[in-house]
């Protein structure tokens, strides 16, 4: 596999026009050509808006009183699951806040043996459950879930630290620490950052994606950055003249453009169309799945909790169904072939 420098990919994240066509379709092409033209599903369950952290962008931060916080029933997640099932979803995702506790630890892994007995072990499990120990990562993994989202949001320990608070909760030493124990507990581990965060450069993301080549990720889930009324970030973004309907079409234009160099650089891993993409774009998700990107994640939560979980604004609460009239290769779990090719 070819290396690349940081000067090839900010060439790929700088072109316009036709350049810009000849990368997506590259990216399109070498995506079918490994792997495959299947879209695989998620059924995406954030079954918890109520976090210990207080990352500066995100709308559930812990000091956002102006949320209502909920936390589903194992019974709800259940049910959720048995739908996703019965729909013919491959996988699961379950999502939540950061909590860290041993009662929590506990009730997850025996959600996620709840799971795998239903399923009779065919249903992918996926966890997006924020720092926790190698122990806590251990007993999940044994529990049954295979598969884990820790996204860094961005690289470089400078940009890292002006977008979370400068706390003992929120060391990038720490983030790193833990890609490393996922992949060592066994993980298919994906990560992934925010495009067009104030003060970031196409320099920072050419390097996000040689960070994600050279911690050898597994899948990756990357989206633009979009601006979360009332949290420091937003408030620092608009008084710089960011979140303009212009800047957010810029965002997206440049998340597309790293989808398709990180198919380019990373081929064989899984690549999602995240939902900021259609805050921005109502095709936003359709548009990633054809410049690079393989899977997609509808949102299962019950309806009446889906606004409480509003990380950006303008999140979407349906899903572009557009999209399951592609090759939806329903049933299958969709592991990351990446991941299976190291594994041999
Ligand atoms: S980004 Fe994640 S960890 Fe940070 S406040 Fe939001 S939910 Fe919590």
């Amino acid at each position: 596999m070819a290396d690349f420098s940081v000067a090839e990919i900010r060439e790929m994240l700088q072109c316009e026009g036709q350049a810009q066509q000849e990368l997506f379709d590259r990216a399109l092409r070498l995506k079918k050509e490994t792997v495959g033209e299947g879209i695989y599903l998620r059924g995406l369950i954030e079954f918890s808006n109520v976090c210990r952290k207080n990352c500066l962008y995100c709308g559930i931060r812990r000091e956002n009183l102006a949320i209502e916080r909920y936390t589903l029933t194992d019974e709800q997640i259940l049910d959720t699951v048995r739908f996703a099932w019965r729909q013919g979803y491959g996988s699961v995702v379950l999502q939540a806040g950061e909590r860290v506790s041993k009662e929590y630890e506990v009730r997850i892994e025996r959600l996620v043996e709840q799971i795998t007995t239903l399923s009779g072990g065919a249903l992918g499990i996926t966890l997006s459950l924020g720092e926790q120990t190698a122990e806590t990562y251990r007993r999940w993994r044994e529990a049954g879930a295979h598969r884990y989202l820790l996204r860094i949001e961005s690289s470089s320990p400078e940009l890292y630290r002006r977008i979370h608070p400068d706390d003992s909760l929120h060391r990038y030493e720490d983030r790193r620490r833990a890609l490393d124990a996922l992949a060592e507990c066994g993980y298919q581990v994906g990560t992934g950052v925010m495009i067009g965060l104030p003060g970031q450069t196409t320099d920072d993301l050419a390097r996000d994606i040689l960070f994600m080549k050279g911690l050898d990720i597994d899948m990756c889930g990357m989206g633009p950055y979009v601006e979360c009324a009332g949290t420091p970030l937003s408030e620092r973004s608009l008084a710089q003249g960011g979140g303009t309907q212009e800047e957010l079409q810029e965002r997206l234009s440049l998340t597309l453009k790293m989808i398709a160099a990180l198919r380019i650089v990373m081929p064989d891993i899984n690549i999602a169309a995240a939902t900021a993409l259609q805050a921005i774009d109502p095709m936003g998700r359709l548009r990633a799945v054809e410049c690079g990107a393989n899977v997609v994640m509808p949102n299962l939560s019950p309806r009446e909790v889906r606004a409480n979980y509003a990380l950006y604004d303008n999140k979407p609460l349906a899903f572009d169904s557009r999209i399951l009239e592609r090759c939806v290769r329903y049933g299958e779990r969709g592991d990351s072939l990446h991941f299976k090719k190291k594994k041999k």
